[in-house]
């Protein structure tokens, strides 16, 4: 019967787990949920990459662009001082010209002495005679303003940027125009490095974007994203997947971004747009370095991160009830092994006290002796003897029952001759069976060959289960016990035409301390062990025992135990 105690043990273990375990783990799961929904839903993800990006992308263009003024600068270091005579000053430049491939030619501007360009040797001539004009038109009109201009700055250099419309197509050109140190304050003196657009777009780009995107975007600042986001979600630690970059430089001006014709991209650019871009300043006014992952999209990034945070939250939650579930059910089970037990000690005692009551009665009646006729003298020893019979059985069963709880239950198997080891058993039963009014049916096989078994604990099997079928009979007294052999295994039967067991319990009954909750067997006395013992018994014997039963019809306990080849098992 399950007691009010037992509900109330059961409700509180289950409120302190729902209150110390699964209500905070819930709640936990609950808020990472949301705080993923509103990731997703705020495309956290995404711009927490493109924040990166545009700081890859500036801190590139950057770089490009300080190239680009320390080669400018460089030239102008190496230029010929003013002494020089023309003859010299060409030989310099063009000196300088095959040091520095990337320029497309050098000039010179002197208000006093006019211009002098230098070109690739390669360059034709009309284009030389072309800048020389074009050159001091320009600047005897814009020079002393520019000079003026330069003397602000920090860096006396200006750039002049832009595409220009060539045979070939639109070139993308950029001229550094600077001041010359130790020349005379009265005449305007300027020089002027213009690089070559083929190698700006074959090599220079090229070179540099390669080089910004051969690391790994987690390697650098793929830590300073997973700590950005790791400030936003606590519980979650993320890190960028090993992603490379890339790169792209392309016309953009105010107006327009022209993702459809790169001037440079860096490998693995492969086709589309980029995510983020940045357009430079001088020296490459008019374009913009574009960004972007190799192969993937901050979007599909984010969108992978979102969907495997919303998995682990489900797998969590998964296991959350399924060990809930588990610990209910192991509460359920403690606790009901703990009432078995406590029924176990109640009817224990009962058990003891009841023999042990009888046999002191009947002593002491003896000992007053009153008792006169030996008729009544034999039955009154006989009760006595019977009743510490029944106490010394109970007490085997406990003491077995520890030994096995403790693993120190030793059999002792020796050769035995099983159907003499049961008739002999069954003797001593013979009487109190037939004074209870009991029909009993033995059959024995004769033929059955000698096995080894612990011959105790076989006749203590045989013994629990014979006085199970005298308890458990109410209307039609029956007991049969019978000993076959069918093929290689040894079968003892033991049958009654008693209560039965209901289909669902037949599987307990053999738990230890399980009682069926018949009203009969509720008020009969046990202690739940003896089918356990027996189970264990035949276990040990490398056999097994089963149990056939119709509710109000009766029960049949079959022991299986296996003849080895040799007739032993
Ligand atoms: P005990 O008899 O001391 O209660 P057992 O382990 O021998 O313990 O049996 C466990 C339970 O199995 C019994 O309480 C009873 O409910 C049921 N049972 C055992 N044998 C029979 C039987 N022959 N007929 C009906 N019920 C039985």
């Amino acid at each position: 019967m399950k007691s009010k105690r037992e509900g109330n043990t059961r409700f509180r273990l289950v409120l302190t787990l729902g209150l110390a375990v699964v209500f905070p783990a819930m709640t936990l799961i609950y808020i990472n949920f949301q705080h993923v929904k509103s990731i997703q839903r705020d495309k956290n993800v995404e711009a927490l990459i493109h924040r990166d990006f545009q700081y890859v992308v500036s801190t590139s263009a950057n770089r490009i662009s300080l190239k680009a003024f320390e080669l400018a600068e460089q030239a102008r270091d190496a230029y010929p001082p003013d002494a020089d005579s023309e003859e010299q000053k060409r030989q310099e430049f063009s000196d300088l010209l095959a040091k520095g491939p990337w320029f497309a030619h050098v000039f010179l501007f002197d208000s006093k002495n006019g211009v002098i360009v230098e070109q690739q040797p390669d360059d034709t001539d009309e284009r030389q005679i072309e800048l020389n004009k074009m050159y001091g038109a320009w600047l005897n009109i814009d020079g002393p303003f520019l000079v003026e201009q330069m003397r602000k700055k920090t860096k006396p250099i200006v750039w002049f940027a832009g595409e220009a419309s060539e045979p070939t197509g639109l070139v993308f050109r950029t001229t550094a125009i600077f001041l010359l140190p130790q020349t005379s304050k009265e005449r305007t003196v300027l020089g002027g490095v213009s690089f070559d657009p083929a190698y700006l777009k074959g090599t220079f780009f090229p070179q540099l974007l390669t080089e910004f995107t051969s690391q790994r975007f987690n390697e650098e600042q793929g830590h300073r994203s997973a700590q950005m986001l790791h400030e936003l979600t606590p519980q979650e630690s993320y890190e960028y997947p090993d992603k490379r970059l890339a790169m792209m430089i392309f016309p953009a001006d105010t107006l327009r971004a022209e993702f459809d014709r790169p001037i440079a991209t860096s490998s693995g650019w492969g086709n589309g747009e980029p995510e983020v871009f940045h357009k430079f300043d001088d020296p490459f006014r008019g374009l913009a370095l574009g960004i972007k992952f190799q192969g993937t999209t901050a979007e599909a990034i984010s969108r992978r991160w979102v969907w495997q945070s919303f998995l682990i939250l489900g797998v969590l939650s998964v296991m959350l009830i399924g060990g809930l579930v588990l610990t209910y059910r192991s509460v359920n089970k403690q606790v009901e092994l703990a009432r078995l037990k406590s029924d176990f000690v109640s009817n224990v005692s009962h058990e003891l006290r009841t023999p042990l009551a009888l046999i002191r009665l009947y002593a002491e009646t003896l000992e007053l002796g009153r008792i006169t006729t030996q008729q009544k003298k034999d039955e009154y020893y006989s009760i006595i003897r019977k009743e510490s019979e029944r106490l010394t059985a109970l007490i085997n069963n406990i003491l077995d029952f520890s030994r096995i709880e403790a693993g120190r239950k030793e059999y002792d198997f020796r050769e035995t001759d099983i159907a003499e080891l049961v008739r002999n058993t069954l003797d001593s039963y013979r009487y109190q069976i037939q004074q209870q009014g009991f029909a009993f049916e033995e059959q024995i096989e004769s033929s059955i060959p000698a096995v080894r078994v612990d011959r105790e604990a076989i006749a203590r099997a045989l013994v629990n289960l014979v006085n199970n079928a005298l308890k458990y009979s109410a209307n039609e007294k029956f007991l049969g016990v019978r000993l076959y052999r069918e093929e290689s295994v040894l079968k003892l039967e033991v049958s009654d035409r008693g209560i039965g067991i209901e289909r669902d319990e037949q599987a307990r009954i053999f738990e230890k301390f399980y009682r069926t909750c018949d009203p009969l067997v509720h008020n009969t006395k046990g202690s739940g062990l003896g089918l356990s013992l027996v189970r264990h018994i035949t276990q040990a014997h490398g056999g097994d025992v089963e149990v056939e039963s119709t509710p109000g019809r009766g029960s049949k306990f079959t022991m299986s135990l296996p003849l080895a080849e040799s007739g032993n098992p």
